[in-house]
């Protein structure tokens, strides 16, 4: 049994991963300072003993007592970690300095939740670790790429000046259960749209590709990663290499949903990367890990999942004589 602190567990994946680190039976810190996560994502944890869970800002030092890290605290979707950037850059570069100080200090592994945008809008595909990548350090997306890309070089520089025992996992496009209704990825919006028959949003043309990872097998990844030997820090790309377009994905999800709804096509964001997708042959050699949820089944249970809030909406309005 470990006690392990997990920044940003309340959080889409941070809250999975609370869940996986209770069930194996450890003590799980949850710092968060919900931001974008929810007290709902880990309510029924608060139940559990072996579950804490701390309001703090990891931009401000932490001085707790545990044996491993995972790294999580940031906002992950464009529009959260456009609505203010100088936080989202503090997050990853004073949080990261703030956790590798609390590691340095305890002597404990320390576990990244880098991502795949550290490749920018990548002109190599799909996209092996050792691609240093094509970022535009003064667009939009910066603070999140160029803050992540911060993070690594801290990570791999208090292992090389300290070292420390670092592991750092690249995150591609995941999403289940507990992803915010509203939070304008692409998952969640395609899906909300469909269940209210609304006009699915395809930003561009929508012929750009993402590879889509079901947050459990991404959970099994990294949990994996965190009990590599020391001398394997990755990164490693961490996703699900089955790739598809944004119409692809807009049809399937409005054939699941029996969904009457149209396609309405938007601007495509600025520096919206045009294809992504992981080389796994990392994972898959090193790690001996790689996804098998299928996008159908993943995205199964997510509709299930945003049909539920749907329908607790709509109970309590009904309750509140709203409609
Ligand atoms: P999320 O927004 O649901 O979770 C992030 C959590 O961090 C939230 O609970 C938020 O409140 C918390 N947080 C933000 N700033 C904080 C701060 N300064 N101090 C403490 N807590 C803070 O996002 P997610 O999808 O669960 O992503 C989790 C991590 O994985 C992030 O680091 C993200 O960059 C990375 N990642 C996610 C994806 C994805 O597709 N979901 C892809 C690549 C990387
Ligand atoms: N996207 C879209 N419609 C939406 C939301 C997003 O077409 O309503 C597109 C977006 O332009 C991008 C892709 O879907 O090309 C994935 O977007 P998301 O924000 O989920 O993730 P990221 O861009 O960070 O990979």
């Amino acid at each position: 049994m470990k006690r392990i602190l997990v920044t940003g567990g309340s959080g889409f994946i941070g809250s999975h991963l609370c869940k996986r680190l209770l069930d194996e039976g450890n003590e799980v810190l949850c710092v968060d300072n919900f931001f974008t996560g929810r007290r709902e994502n880990v309510h029924h944890l608060l139940d559990n003993k072996n579950f804490e869970l701390l309001r703090h800002d990891i931009t401000f030092p932490l001085y707790v007592e545990v044996d491993q890290i995972y790294n999580l605290a940031c906002p992950a979707s464009p529009i959260h970690y456009q609505f203010d950037p100088v936080q989202t850059t503090k997050t990853s570069v004073m949080g990261s300095i703030n956790m590798l100080g609390l590691a340095k200090r305890l002597k404990i592994r320390i576990l990244q939740a880098s991502t795949s945008e550290v490749y920018g809008d990548p002109s190599v595909h799909p996209q092996p670790e050792s691609y240093w990548g094509n970022v535009n350090p003064i667009g939009p997306r910066a603070c999140y790429d160029e803050g992540k890309r911060c993070a690594e070089t801290l990570f791999f520089d208090y292992h090389r000046q300290h070292n420390l025992d670092i592991k750092v996992v690249r995150i591609f496009n995941t999403y289940g259960p507990n992803m915010q209704a509203n939070d304008g990825r692409v998952v969640s919006n395609f899906i909300m749209q469909a269940l209210k028959n609304e006009p699915l949003t395809i930003f561009g043309d929508g012929t750009q590709t993402r590879s889509f990872c079901y947050v459990d097998d991404l959970v099994e990844g990294m949990v994996k990663m965190m009990q590599t030997d020391k001398g394997f820090t990755g990164p490693v790309n961490m996703g699900n290499p089955e790739e598809f377009t944004m119409l692809q994905l807009a049809e399937t999800i409005i054939e699941m949903t029996g969904s009457k709804s149209k396609l309405v096509f938007k601007p495509l964001p600025v520096d919206d990367p045009k294809q992504r997708k992981p080389d796994t042959q990392i994972s898959k050699n090193d790690l001996n890990w790689e996804p098998h949820v299928k996008l159908e089944v993943g995205l199964g249970r997510t509709i299930e999942y945003f049909s539920n809030i749907l329908l607790a909406e709509f109970s309590s309005k009904r309750e509140l004589n709203i409609i």
